[in-house]
C-alpha cells in the first residue's frame, strides 16, 4: 500500500511509529534528554539540527518526532510539523516566521481571543498592522489586500460564533498574490478538514483540544508546506520552543483514538444541538452543520463532518443556567472527553455577533441523553 491509499484512521494509528523509534514496543517511549552524547568531536561537528537527528534536547527525541510525523501524515502535501507548548504558541510563532516590521496582516474578525490580543499588542509594537476582515468575506478578500499585506490568518469555524469561511477560495486568491495563509484548524482537525490540500500554507492545531483529548496536556502544532516548513522550524528553535517528551507522549497517546472520539463528539453534539433548537428558552443555535449557521454552505462543501463544540443563544440568565448544570464543567478549553459550558461574549469590529447572550457547549463522551436531561432540568429551573 502506498501512503496515499490509506484512510485517515489508519494513518492516525500508524503515523510516527517508526520501528527505529519504538523498537519492539507499540509506542515510541518517553525519551527524556537535554544532552545527547556524541562518539567523537568530528561527529559532534557534523551534526545539524533536524527532526529525526539526535543532537540536543531542544530538537527533541523520538518521542516528539513521532508526534510531529504523525500530525504531518494527516495533512497530504505537508512537509513537516513544528510542536509547541501551547496552541497559542503554535499561532504566534508562525506569524513571527512570516511577518516583518512594516507588513500588514489580515486576520479574521472571528479569531481566537488571545490571538487577537497578540496581534493588537505584540505585533503592533513589532511594527505589523493587523486589519480584521468579516469571516464571511469570501472572494471579497481580494479587495482588502494591499501592497503591504503579507499574510492572512484564518480560523474556520471561527471562535465562539462558528462562522465557516471559504478557506479554499481565500487561499487561492492569496497564493496568486504571493500572500501566506495561516489557518487555525483546531475545531475540525485534519480529519474533518485537511487544510494543506485546501491551499493553506501553515495550518495550526491547539493540540490541547482534540489531539490530547483528555484535558490533561497543553500542546500546539503547526504543519506547513515545503515552502514554509524549514523557516518555521528554524524560527521555532531560534525562539527556544520545545515540547517536553512527556507532553508529546500524551499527545501521541490521544491522537491514536482521535478518529473514534471525534465521531462520538459529532453524533452526540448533533443530538444535543437538535434538541436545544426546539426548546422555547433557546434562540439561535450556531452549529456549522445547521443550515442557518453563517457559512454553512462552505461547511457542506469542504468538511468531512462536525465536532463537539457549538454555541447557542439563551433567552434567560446565563450564569444561573450554567451553574444549574451537573454534568457540564465550567472552565476554559475544550476537546476533552468531558462536557463543558461557558458564557461567551464575542468581540467584533467588522460586524455584530450573530446572536446575543451566547452559551458555548463542548459535548463530551457522556451519554447524550443524560446531557439532554441535565440541560432540560436547568432550562426548566430558569422558568421557576
Ligand atoms: C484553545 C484554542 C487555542 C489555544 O490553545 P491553547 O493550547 O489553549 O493555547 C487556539 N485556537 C483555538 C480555536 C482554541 O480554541
Amino acid at each position: 500500500m502506498t501512503d496515499r491509499d490509506k484512510g485517515k484512521a489508519t494513518r492516525l494509528v500508524e503515523g510516527g511509529r517508526r520501528k527505529e523509534w519504538r523498537r519492539r514496543l507499540v509506542n515510541p517511549p518517553v525519551e527524556r534528554a537535554s544532552t545527547i552524547l556524541f562518539d567523537s568531536v568530528a561527529d559532534l561537528h557534523a551534526s545539524r539540527p533536524a527532526l529525526g537527528t539526535y543532537r540536543y534536547g531542544l530538537q527533541g527525541t523520538a518521542t516528539q518526532w513521532a508526534l510531529a510525523e504523525a500530525l504531518t501524515e494527516l495533512e497530504p502535501g505537508a512537509a513537516g510539523t513544528a510542536l509547541y507548548s501551547s496552541g497559542l504558541a503554535a499561532i504566534t510563532t508562525p506569524l513571527l516566521a512570516v511577518l516583518e516590521p512594516g507588513d500588514e496582516l489580515l486576520a479574521t474578525d472571528s479569531v481566537y481571543g488571545p490571538t487577537r490580543r497578540f496581534c493588537d499588542s505584540f505585533l503592533s509594537r513589532y511594527g505589523v498592522a493587523t486589519r480584521y476582515y468579516d469571516p464571511l468575506v469570501g472572494s471579497g478578500i481580494a479587495d482588502l489586500i494591499g501592497n503591504r499585506t503579507r499574510a492572512i490568518l484564518l480560523e474556520s469555524p471561527g471562535s465562539l460564533t462558528m462562522e465557516v469561511q471559504d478557506v479554499p477560495g481565500i487561499c487561492a486568491i492569496a497564493r496568486k498574490r504571493g500572500i501566506v495563509t495561516l489557518l487555525d484548524n483546531t475545531w475540525a482537525t485534519p480529519l474533518l478538514f485537511p487544510a494543506i490540500a485546501a491551499g493553506v500554507d501553515i495550518t495550526v492545531l491547539a493540540a490541547t483540544k482534540y489531539v490530547g483529548g483528555h484535558a490533561d496536556v497543553m500542546l500546539g502544532a503547526a504543519t506547513a508546506t515545503p515552502d514554509h516548513y524549514d523557516r518555521l522550524q528554524e524560527i521555532s528553535w531560534d525562539l527556544g520552543h520545545c515540547v517536553s517528551p512527556d507532553d508529546a507522549w500524551l499527545g501521541s497517546r490521544g491522537l491514536r483514538t482521535m478518529a473514534v472520539r471525534l465521531k462520538q463528539h459529532e453524533e452526540s453534539a448533533l443530538k444535543v444541538a437538535d434538541w436545544l433548537k426546539s426548546q422555547p428558552q433557546v434562540g439561535r443555535v450556531l452549529h456549522p452543520a445547521f443550515s442557518d449557521c453563517p457559512g454553512h454552505e462552505q461547511w457542506k462543501r469542504d468538511f468531512h463532518g462536525s465536532s463537539g463544540l457549538f454555541s447557542f443563544e439563551l433567552k434567560g440568565a446565563r450564569a444561573a443556567f450554567i451553574d444549574g448544570l451537573e454534568l457540564f464543567g465550567i472552565g476554559y478549553s475544550w476537546g476533552g472527553y468531558e462536557s463543558l459550558a461557558l458564557p461567551i461574549s464575542p468581540y467584533r469590529t467588522t460586524s455584530t455577533a450573530p446572536a446575543p447572550n451566547l452559551v458555548r457547549l463542548h459535548i463530551g463522551l457522556e451519554d447524550p441523553d443524560d446531557l439532554i436531561a441535565d440541560l432540560g432540568e436547568s432550562l426548566a429551573a430558569l422558568e421557576r
